[in-house]
């Protein structure tokens, strides 16, 4: 049974002490385990990033970005693999792997673009011979806390545009599926990062704390669970140190009356229960404005979900697979039973569904539930599953009211053929990224990623521009050099 380690110092670093197994969601299976850091071995960790960043932060930008160039080329090479070893412990389908990381890349692309995005600002003449400019400076060494959803997409979003600013980086990957992320993270030493710029500990709460408690650790990026995320930001903060922690969401899709009802049911499929709707982005909530459009919507989405296909990670022609753990798997069911006990009606039950040949794998199938109300647990929780509920509002106001007074504002998306509408809806609604008939509408790697109220701690968002600044200090300034310099005539004499 392999065991994951950890990589300090551009060497894999064994540790004595607590390990946990990995599963195979498909399977049941324990596929290996992970050694647990202890406080000793982050330290070591961050003692390695705190020695590499003197030379790395004076590394020209155009070195650091040649880095990430090969570093790009290498994972494009290695994509098989990649999706491969995210599909055996995470449980997403190949495809959907191979979609992952190709975000990821994305956001490696962005960051070979850092000569020119650390340029800063410049103004000539602020005062008389007086010039001003303000220059991007790293910060030191930053670390990165990220979830089992994206195992290699979120990690990502974080250490290349840190890495390519300047910093060292302390990667804490989830260890429910770890694997991904250390072997993409030994890709970029090859690609020529020098040790101890990039560190990676695999580890829990022990490992969390000590990044969040070292006073060498300046500033810390976390996604994950909106308890955990607000943990993390009021530690951090308290500690003295920057923090972005992107939280949990519960997106909302509005369909109107006018939608194209065939649009609407093939992408909030995929939208719904791609990766078994363990994508912070999912789209979990459907309000069907009128009834005439939620019992248009319930029959094209129950005759569409029976040709849904759930099964193993490894066969292409599955649309989704297992959830994470078989406790997830008990934490989604019970969210089903809630809804049926609080008066919802499921329409489509993938309560006991069974995969041949995986019997003790962690599915759940998908499942429609028709006529929640803003009371039931269901609708008030993050399911992180393959459920899509269905709201039935009155009236548009009615529908954007409800977003508006959810907990997350993370994702959103209205369904319609009115501009006018979907006008009002983007200006108004309090969410930060909106679709127009765009179910998930993920900003690209040159935009940042980031959502509203509880579904983010911290003022600036994820990877794209805000990145940059979430990974530097603004320095300003001001210059002036005074007449009667050596233009002026060099003295040789002894001034008398
Ligand atoms: P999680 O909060 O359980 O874990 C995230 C990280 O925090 C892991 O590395 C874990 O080891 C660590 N952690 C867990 N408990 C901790 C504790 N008590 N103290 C310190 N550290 C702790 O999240 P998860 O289950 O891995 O991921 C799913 C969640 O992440 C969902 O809520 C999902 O919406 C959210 N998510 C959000 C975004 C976003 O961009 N907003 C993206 C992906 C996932």
């Amino acid at each position: 049974m392999t065991m994951l380690n950890h990589l300090i110092n551009g060497a894999r670093v064994n540790s004595q002490g607590r390990t946990q197994d990995i599963y195979n969601p498909s399977t049941g299976e324990v596929s290996g385990q992970v050694s647990l850091a202890s406080k000793a071995t982050v330290e070591e960790a961050i003692a390695a990033a705190h020695k590499a960043y003197p030379e790395w932060r004076n590394t020209p930008p155009a070195k650091r970005a040649r880095v990430m160039f090969r570093f790009k080329q290498l994972l494009e090479q290695n994509a098989d693999e990649i999706a491969h070893l995210i599909g055996q412990e995470h449980g997403k389908i190949s495809h959907d792997a191979a979609g992952e990381l190709q975000r990821g890349i994305e956001n490696v692309e962005y960051a070979c673009g850092v000569p020119e995005l650390l340029k800063g600002e410049y103004s000539k003449n602020t005062g008389p011979g007086i010039d001003s400019w303000s220059e991007f400076q790293p910060l030191g060494v930053v670390a990165g806390i990220t979830p089992f959803n994206f195992p290699a997409m979120v990690p990502l979003w974080m250490y290349p545009m840190a890495i390519a600013c300047g910093n060292t980086f302390v990667l804490k990957p989830s260890e429910r599926d770890p694997t991904s992320a250390l072997y993409i993270a030994e890709l970029a030493l090859e690609a020529g990062l020098p040790a101890g710029v990039l560190n990676v500990v695999n580890g829990d709460k022990e490992a969390v704390d000590t990044l969040l408690d070292d006073p060498r650790v300046q500033a810390v990026s976390f996604v994950g669970s909106t308890p955990i995320a607000e943990y993390i930001y009021s530690r951090a903060s308290a500690n003295g140190k920057r923090c972005q922690a992107l939280g949990g969401a519960k997106n909302h899709a509005i369909v109107m009356p006018d939608a194209d009802m065939d649009y609407v049911v093939s992408s909030l499929t995929g939208a719904a229960f791609g990766s078994s709707g363990e994508r912070c982005m999912a789209l979990s909530v459907a309000v069907a404005v009128g009834d005439k459009a939620a019992d248009t919507l319930i029959e094209k989405m129950k005759s569409r979900m029976e040709s849904l296909k759930v099964g193993a990670f490894s066969d292409a022609n599955n649309d989704f697979g297992p959830v994470i753990t078989q406790a997830h798997r008990e934490k989604v069911l019970g969210y089903i039973n809630s809804a049926e006990q609080q008066g919802a009606s499921v329409v489509v039950d993938g309560r006991n569904i069974m995969v041949p040949g995986y019997e003790n794998g962690f599915f759940v199938g998908g499942t429609l539930i028709d006529r929640v109300t803003p009371e039931m647990t269901c609708y008030q929780e993050e399911i992180f599953g393959p459920v899509l509920l269905v709201v039935r509002a009155g009236s548009m106001e009615q529908a954007m009211q409800l977003i508006d007074d959810h907990e997350y504002g993370n994702g959103t998306c209205i369904y319609t053929r009115d501009g006018e509408a979907a006008r009002y809806f983007s200006d108004n609604i309090q969410v930060g990224m909106v679709g127009i008939n765009v179910p998930l509408p993920v900003p690209v790697s040159y935009h940042s990623f980031g959502g509203w109220k509880r579904s983010l701690f911290g003022d600036l968002s994820a990877y794209g521009p805000d990145a940059v600044r979430f990974y530097t200090k603004r320095k300003t300034i001001t210059q002036r050099w005074p007449s009667a310099g050596i233009r002026e005539g060099a003295q040789f004499a002894f001034p008398a």
